[in-house]
């Protein structure tokens, strides 16, 4: 049997804002280049550096909304009340019948749509929480860049203590204290669920 004939569950990755989750999947990238990693849809602008179809596929917003309309996604959100994001849904389930190790690293509001469309589409899933190491990191995080005014700040910080709630709604959490910690500790619930060797 080769590496990558275990079919194992879909891995999604998610939680609160600033907790550095895109940082700890390109670690985790970087160490195992054997997994891969969804490329969402946006329609937000690409920021410098940002390759069509590498990092996302930077879509107009009629595109995207094509798209939506047509069954291509697996799930879309509305991050920061400013763009749409969306899974493709199509490689997601190419890659998951290869028994490659397959990743989403989304949102919380597109991991719970997730898991409302996971038994529709039969598609079985692990779910895993990024947390910060404490409330206070995850303040000095958001605070951190200093471009925001108090007010900003203060709502954000609101918006934190929810999504740190939804911890309950996860398979699994890793605290994200140091990167290449939380990265091999990604790796060991991967390895694991496609029967690789950690
Ligand atoms: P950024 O614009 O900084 O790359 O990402 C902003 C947020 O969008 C991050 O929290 C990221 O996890 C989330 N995100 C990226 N792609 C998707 C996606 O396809 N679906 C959902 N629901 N969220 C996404």
């Amino acid at each position: 049997m080769t590496e990558h004939t275990h079919a194992g569950r879909l891995i999604v990755l998610s939680g609160p804002t600033a907790v550095g989750k895109g940082t700890v999947e390109a670690k985790l990238r970087a160490d195992h280049p054997e997994v891969w990693v969804s490329v969402s849809a946006t329609t937000r602008a690409a920021r410098p550096g940002e390759v069509n179809g590498v990092n996302y596929w930077f879509l107009s917003e009629e595109e995207f909304l094509r798209k939506e309309v047509a069954g291509e996604f697996l799930e879309t959100a509305v991050v920061h009340g400013m763009a749409y994001y969306g899974t493709p849904l199509k490689p997601v389930v190419e890659h998951l019948a290869a028994g490659i190790p397959t990743i989403l690293e989304i949102d919380l509001q597109g991991a719970r749509r997730v898991r409302q469309r996971a038994s529709e589409l039969d598609l079985e899933v692990v779910y895993v929480f990024i947390a910060p190491p404490s409330f206070e990191e995850l303040k000095r995080r958001l605070i951190g860049r200093g471009t925001e005014t108090s007010e900003q700040q203060a709502r954000r910080l609101e918006t934190a203590k929810v999504e740190l709630a939804a911890e309950s709604e996860f398979d699994v959490t890793i605290v994200n204290d140091t990167v290449e910690r939380a990265a091999d500790e990604l790796w060991s619930v991967i390895a694991e669920e496609y029967g690789l060797q950690s």
